[in-house]
This record gives C-alpha cells, structure tokens and sequence, in this order.
C-alpha cells in the first residue's frame, strides 16, 4: 500500500480529534460542522449535508464559515468573510465535490470544477511546521484570513485527488448522506462516511428487517413463515 503523502490530510488527522478542539461539540446536533473525517476537504464538503436527498445547508452566511475554520483547527480567532469571499468559497466547495465524485467513478474532472480548486490552491500557503514528535505532528501556523483557510483546504483536495489514494474516495452508501470519505483500510471495503452514523443507522435498518413483526410475534410465526403465506 503506497504511502500517504498528503501532507495536510496527515496534519488535519492529528489534530482532527474534537476532544483536542475545545471550540467543538462534544454532542453532535444536526446543525453541528463535522470533522469524523481525516480528510480536511471532506469535512468542509460535509459542510452540505443530506447530499442525496434535499440538502441541508451548515454554511448559511459568512459567520458559519468563520465558525467552521476555527473548529476545523485552522484559525485561531474567527476571521473576516465578506459576502464574495463567502460566495467564493461554497463554488469551492462544491467543486471539490464533484471532483471527488468524479474520483469515485473513475471519470474525468469537470474542467470549470478543477480550475476552481487550482486556482485556490495555487495561492499562497503555509509551510508545514515540526512539532515535538517524530512522525505524529506536522502542524501548521494557524492562518489568519479565510482565504488561507480556503487554500489548505483546496490544497488537500488536489493532494488527495492526485494520489493513489483518490481510487479509494467512495460516496457513503446512505443514500440520503452521500458524503465522501477515503478508505483507508487494508480491506477498502468500507461504505458508510462514519460508522457511528450512517454505519449504525444501516445496521440498525438491517436489524429491523430480520427481526419478526409485531403481527407475526402475536400469531405465534416468525417473519419468514409470514412471507412464505398467501
Ligand atoms: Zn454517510
């Protein structure tokens, strides 16, 4: 297995627990960013949620995106986003998306979308940074403007979608997520974003299914009998 050397991915997965973030919540609501993922550009494209069905928006103005660069570890305090820039960064986003999509059937990449993510990550950036441990803790400076912000996250996505890796972006199999993940794992047979979301909900789903209905408890047979009559 070739090593991963998205660089951003390997700094936003040592920091990406939301226990080590104290601006996170540790009970997850709805409304709530998600950071499950140890793909910074994924946790910023899950800033859409409910992708397969009506969608449901975590970025409603530019405050929201503000919020977000500081659970995602990359600002400090909350920066300045003004309209265009908040504009800028949903196209951003969503052109990350579909790139990753793209990635997951093995086709092409729209070229308005890859222009997008190449203009982003082509901006200034910053240089990965030391910590105190040998092979745990690339770290970076926290950025100060949104922009930079925006750019690590561009920066990730063409890391990972121009790796060995990007064969191994799958769409979570919730229909109604939709959301992206990399799987990272020997077998690669992973098919839920988070196994303690939509991988608990199709367990749960799958459970319902095989356990008998109330109707066939109370007429003393099981679901299956119940089937096998007219
Ligand atoms: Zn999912």
């Amino acid at each position: 297995m070739p090593k991963f050397r998205c660089q951003n991915l390997i700094a936003v997965t040592n920091a990406k627990s939301r226990h080590a973030n104290p601006s996170r919540p540790t009970r997850l609501h709805k409304t709530d960013f998600r950071f499950n993922n140890a793909q910074l550009c994924f946790c910023f494209t899950a800033t859409l949620g409910d992708r397969g069905g009506e969608g449901y928006e975590r970025l409603s103005c530019p405050a929201d995106l503000a919020r977000w660069t500081v659970q995602a570890g990359l600002c400090a305090i909350e920066p300045k986003v003004t309209d265009t820039l908040f504009a800028a960064a949903l196209l951003l986003r969503e052109a990350i998306y579909r790139c990753a999509v793209a990635a997951a059937h093995r086709t092409n990449f729209l070229a308005s979308d890859r222009d997008i993510v190449n203009r982003w990550s082509a901006k200034p950036s910053l240089a990965p940074q030391l910590g105190n441990r040998p092979g745990t803790s690339v770290q970076w400076h926290k950025v100060e403007t949104v922009e930079q912000a925006l750019t690590l996250v561009a920066q990730d996505a063409v890391d990972l979608l121009s790796s060995a890796w990007a064969e191994r972006i799958r769409i979570c199999e919730n229909p109604l997520c939709a959301g992206l993940f990399a799987d990272l794992s020997r077998p690669g047979r992973r098919r839920w974003c988070a196994m303690n979301t939509c991988g608990n909900l199709a367990k749960k789903q799958a459970l319902r299914r095989r356990r008998p209905t109330n109707r066939s408890k109370r007429s003393g047979t099981g679901g299956r009998l119940d089937r096998r009559l007219p």
